[in-house]
């Protein structure tokens, strides 16, 4: 049995809710029915099992996705303020699209590198234009130790998806940051990120609006809540 703080406020722990829908009747007039659509607790974590960067974001409230939908749309920016904060917009913004089958991707420099810029174990040498497909891309500009893949990779895929108009939204703490990560430059590479997103949009997510279902120590409460459970199971 879930403990009773853990369960959906929104579903009552069914991980659906019941939503009328207007299909079309057998004498072609429209019809209104019900069907069961995934609740918010569901696309919480079907979204956090897929962005190894989301799992431990608290979970998003249908309130505060409807508010970062009102804010910004598939289009590039610039993200300054704290991590989790960021991690939890980019969180609302995809949970937001689930229904309209948009792909997303949320990654570091060094996660570029690793996965799309360097041979794999199995041989094969991935590029990043695997990269140019998704949606929308969040590269979160964090690196320090430099790579020689992750300036060239992050400065790539920008470019690419620049040139095929797909947004990517850029993160660093702030700007001082973002100038010394090593996906905005670095020794040896001629190119940087500035020349390529001078012109993104700021938004500080710190400053930005109000968002009421973030916390920022979520990855504690929870494993508060674990230990809770283990706590009972172990008195029982
Ligand atoms: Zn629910």
């Amino acid at each position: 049995m879930p403990q009773e703080q853990d369960v959906c406020p929104y579903c009552k722990g069914r991980g659906v809710k019941l939503v009328e829908i207007e299909v079309t009747g057998p004498d072609g007039k429209p019809l209104k029915r019900d069907a069961s659509r995934p609740c918010i607790c569901t696309l919480n974590t079907y979204v956090s099992s897929r962005h190894e960067w989301l799992t431990g974001v608290c979970d998003v409230t249908p309130e505060d996705c409807i508010e970062v939908g009102k804010k910004l749309e598939f289009s590039n920016y610039i993200f300054y303020g704290k991590e989790d904060k960021f991690l939890y917009v980019t969180k609302a913004f995809i949970v937001l699209h689930y229904h309209y089958n948009k792909t997303f991707r949320v990654l570091s420099g060094a996660d570029v590198a690793q996965k799309y810029a360097m041979a794999q174990p199995d041989g094969v040498i991935p590029t990043v234009t695997a990269l140019t497909d998704f949606s929308l891309v969040s590269l979160l500009c964090v690196a320090r130790i430099n790579n020689k893949a992750i300036t060239p990779g992050s400065y790539e895929m920008v470019a690419n998806r620049l040139r095929v108009k797909k947004p990517t939204w850029i993160y660093a703490p702030d700007e001082a940051s973002l100038h010394k990560s090593v996906e905005y430059q670095s020794e040896g590479f001629s190119e940087t990120l500035e020349t390529l997103i001078d012109d993104f949009p700021l938004v500080d997510v710190d400053r930005w609006f109000k968002i009421p279902g973030y916390h920022e120590l979520q990855q504690g409460k929870k494993t508060t809540k674990r230990q809770k459970a283990n706590d009972s199971l172990a008195n029982l």
